[in-house]
């Protein structure tokens, strides 16, 4: 029997969930798949488990011994609902555990499983059937995270074999049972999806108890979101009634910032140290500094002041460089879309009235916690203790408060309406982490958090009109901006070998499957149709050698969070001690070129010197430096120009000098040496590269480590060849002598135009090659070949 603890018992009777357990669970008895819709709060990840629990699954000797697995789709959630859920039901971590990808608490007696979705997934490719399981519950579904969706895919064809294998009456075979939660309505993908489950399935909708928050949009758009953070949490702790604050940020360097920042002005120390006197600093002071260091822990600067009761500063926009943030229409920034006034923060006097402030409770002082995927656990649980007395509970978190957590006592949301998103360029196929705007949905779902308690308020800080207009009505399926070779070679480590005839929730295009997998047998990561002629190897367990199955090499690519060509050039960059050199070309051409280009130098930042001495002097400074940075292999490869300002950055120690006085993009930079250590980390982990530590600095490449470079480089990109065009052409005399690169058309595989190389190519400035490759084209008068590498070199 279960012993709850009597707070719990109380707090359980609250929740809507709780007087809907007996139709939930005659649902789950009769139907092999069950949705749970609810808002988030209501209680699903924490009570349905346990509904299970009581009713006998994950209990050997019952009906449904197997465990009950619960997949989350962070790390986060899957731990801290663990121990929740142990605590709820009076039990040990070693029957309600967690398994993440490095860490876990399962035991053989483990009742109860929380695991990170690609824990299952995983789990799969060594166990189909699933057998110790005898329910899963897919949690968070409408987030609808590639893993989620693919989970989903496979396990309709689980439950199918287990079915079959119990009306058959093989020995101890049991059917497994699916519950999809979802904390918003929009289900029709899966449970619309003939393909995916050809009786729909039991949708049950779990009424929950919101109180009313009330939405504040900021008048104006910032760029500098981290300091209007900072800002307007300065201002609710100060000014309004007690009540936590939840605030939603991008990332974890953005978090640890502002979290130091606000404990340096309103911390306990600071508190007592200063018996409350708010300093009043020159606004100048640090304030642009930040912006253009934004995201960076400031671990050296002075802590910075923030003038709180003066009339608003505005900070310096900084240039982000992100192409979601560069939309803001500039009408935003007027009159014209003013129909927010009487909702704008801006006016203080008229938030004192609205409000109703009390200055006294700036007495307090505030307990600051931050909140992401990556933080120790036990930092994690921090936001479910009861914050110290005269304290103010400030929570600064990623997305991952959004839906997976919920966190008592919050009563005011500060949105920065950002997320970073890992994004699928369509031209080059590559993925990255870029910051952009949420959906209304998500921004539903965060102003929701203030709600729980009591009535309470969600602060937007981007204006209504970038909201209706820019906002997206719900965030797209993963699956359909990421690349699908990526997940192809997934799906084929997993023995999904039709990839095209797999029931997805939300299909990815035909033809674009059909070319992954080409590209993937290019590569040598899937066996190519006519090698492997073994008939009969059925449902595909085990071998990997039959037609289009997954080869040594692609398991180990598949190890890669990167486009399956550059996963194959650091499998295969081992020779000569290339890796590091390898590691550090992938990262970069991952990330993007980060010179900025000639046309961009007339409209460069520093603009207010502008004599044309200055412009000559800085136009010349501009060409020495891209000469210096492309003799590095005598101008073969573009890829190889990076490599050397990778180098030199380095070597600098990076910074905000050396990235302007050698035109790059300290931004990208950084990101650059972000990849490369996270690159080296996997090489180590999988024990792939004997040498793969990562030493940021490396010594300038010998001759014959470029030519390896170049032969990678060639052999991932072989399929994107271009040939100058009088090679081709039948009415073009041959021998034709050319000078410059420039304006001389090309002929690609698969292009039926001419195509250029693009001005800022190493190779544009010299004599045109017969044959290059290309990584990337892209149109605009003309289509632009990028990327370049020279395949013949003399
Ligand atoms: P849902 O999954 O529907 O969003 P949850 O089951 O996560 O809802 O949460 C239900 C309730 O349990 C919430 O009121 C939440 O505050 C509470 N809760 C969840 N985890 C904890 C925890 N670790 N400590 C205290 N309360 C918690
Ligand atoms: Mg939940």
């Amino acid at each position: 029997t279960i012993q709850r603890p009597s707070e719990v018992q109380e707090s359980r009777l609250l929740l809507p969930i709780v007087a809907e357990e007996q139709p939930i669970m005659e649902a789950i008895l009769l139907n092999p798949v069950v949705i749970i819709c609810g808002e988030t709060g209501s209680g699903k990840t924490t009570q349905v488990p346990q509904f299970l629990y009581e009713a006998g699954f994950g209990t050997p000797g019952s009906d449904n011994p197997g465990m009950i697995g619960v997949t989350q789709p962070r790390r986060v959630a899957a731990m801290s609902m663990a121990s929740r859920v142990a605590h709820e039901l009076s039990l040990t971590s070693s029957k309600v555990s967690y398994q993440i990808r490095y860490d876990g608490t399962v035991s053989p007696d483990t009742s109860i499983k929380f695991m990170t979705d690609g824990v299952l997934l995983r789990e799969l490719a060594t166990d189909f059937l699933l057998t110790k399981y005898s329910v899963i519950i897919i949690d968070e579904a409408h987030e609808r995270s590639i893993n989620t969706d693919i989970l989903i895919g496979v396990l309709s064809r689980v439950l199918k074999l287990r079915e079959d294998m119990w009306k058959d009456g093989k020995d101890g075979a049991k059917p497994l049972r699916l519950v999809i939660m979802s904390a918003t309505l929009r289900v029709s993908d899966f449970a619309e999806n003939k393909a995916l489950f050809p009786s729909p399935p039991p949708i049950i909708n779990v009424a929950a108890r919101q109180h009313p928050v009330t939405i504040h949009f900021s008048r104006r758009t910032s760029s500098d979101y981290v300091n209007e953070a900072i800002r307007k949490v300065g201002k609710i702790h100060t000014r309004l009634p007690p009540g936590g604050i939840l605030v939603f940020l991008t990332g974890q360097n953005e978090i640890n910032g502002v979290c130091r920042r606000l404990e340096g002005m309103f911390g306990k120390r600071a508190l007592s140290n200063r018996n409350f006197k708010p300093a009043v600093i020159s606004p100048t002071d640090t304030i642009s500094h930040i912006a253009l260091n934004q995201g960076r822990v400031f671990i050296n600067q002075p802590q910075p002041h923030f003038d709180l009761f003066a009339a608003d500063v505005e900070a310096e926009e900084m240039e982000l460089g992100f192409d979601a943030l560069e939309v803001i229409p500039s009408g935003d920034e007027g009159g014209a879309f003013d129909v927010d006034d009487l909702e704008s923060d801006d006016d203080e006097r008229a938030l004192d009235e609205e409000l109703g402030l009390s200055a006294a409770e700036a007495e307090s002082f505030m307990y600051i916690v931050p909140l992401y995927s990556l933080l120790p656990s036990d930092k994690q649980m921090k936001v479910f203790e009861t914050p110290p007395p005269n304290s103010r509970l400030v929570v600064v978190s990623t997305n991952v408060a959004e839906t997976s957590l919920t966190i008592p006592g919050i009563r005011y949301v500060v949105d920065c309406g950002r997320a970073k998103e890992r994004r699928y360029d369509i031209s080059s196929g590559i993925q990255s982490f870029q910051v952009t705007w949420v959906s209304k949905a998500s921004a539903a779902q965060r102003a929701g958090r203030a709600g729980r308690t009591g009535p309470g308020h969600c602060y937007r800080l981007y204006s209504s009109a970038l909201f209706e207009h820019h906002f997206d009505k719900f965030t797209q399926p993963e699956i359909l901006r990421t690349p699908i070779e990526g997940i192809v070679l997934q799906m084929k480590s997993m023995h999904i070998d039709v990839v095209a005839n797999f029931p997805f929730p939300t299909s990815p295009d035909r033809n674009m499957l059909g070319k992954a997998e080409k590209l993937l047998i290019m590569l040598g990561a899937l066996c190519s149709p006519t090698a492997g002629l073994v008939a009969g190897a059925g449902a595909g367990a085990g071998a990997g050698a039959v037609d289009g199955g997954i080869t040594a090499l692609g398991k180990s690519m598949a190890l890669f969070p990167l486009h399956p060509r550059f996963s194959r050039m650091l499998v295969s960059g081992q020779q000569h001690g290339c890796l590091p050199y390898v590691i550090a070309v992938v990262a970069a051409l991952a990330v993007g070129d980060p010179f900025i280009h000639e046309e961009g130098l007339a409209t460069d930042d520093d603009g207010d010197d502008s004599s044309s001495e200055a412009v000559r002097a800085r136009r010349k400074a501009y060409f020495q430096t891209m000469a210096t940075h492309s003799s590095l292999g005598n101008s073969i490869s573009d890829a190889f120009k990076i490599l050397s300002v990778v180098g030199a950055y380095e070597y600098a120690g990076g910074g905000h000098k050396f990235c302007a006085d050698h035109f790059v993009r300290l931004k990208m930079m950084e990101e650059i040496h972000k990849l490369r250590s996270q690159i080296s980390n996997i090489i180590e982990a999988s024990f792939l590269g004997t040498s793969a530590m990562f030493t940021p600095q490396l010594p300038p490449p010998s001759d014959l480590q470029l030519k390896s470079l170049r032969q990678l480089l060639t052999g991932a990109f072989i399929d994107q060849v271009a040939i100058r065009k009088d090679l081709v052409d039948q009415n073009t005399e041959s021998g034709t002598q050319y000078s410059m690169a420039k304006g001389i058309p090309y002929r690609a595989i698969g292009i039926d135009e001419d195509v250029f190389l693009h001005p800022s190519s190493v190779l544009a400035s010299a004599s045109p090659p017969q044959y290059i490759i290309y990584t990337e084209v892209v149109r605009t008068s003309r289509a632009w070949l990028k990327g370049l590498t020279m395949i013949n070199p003399s």
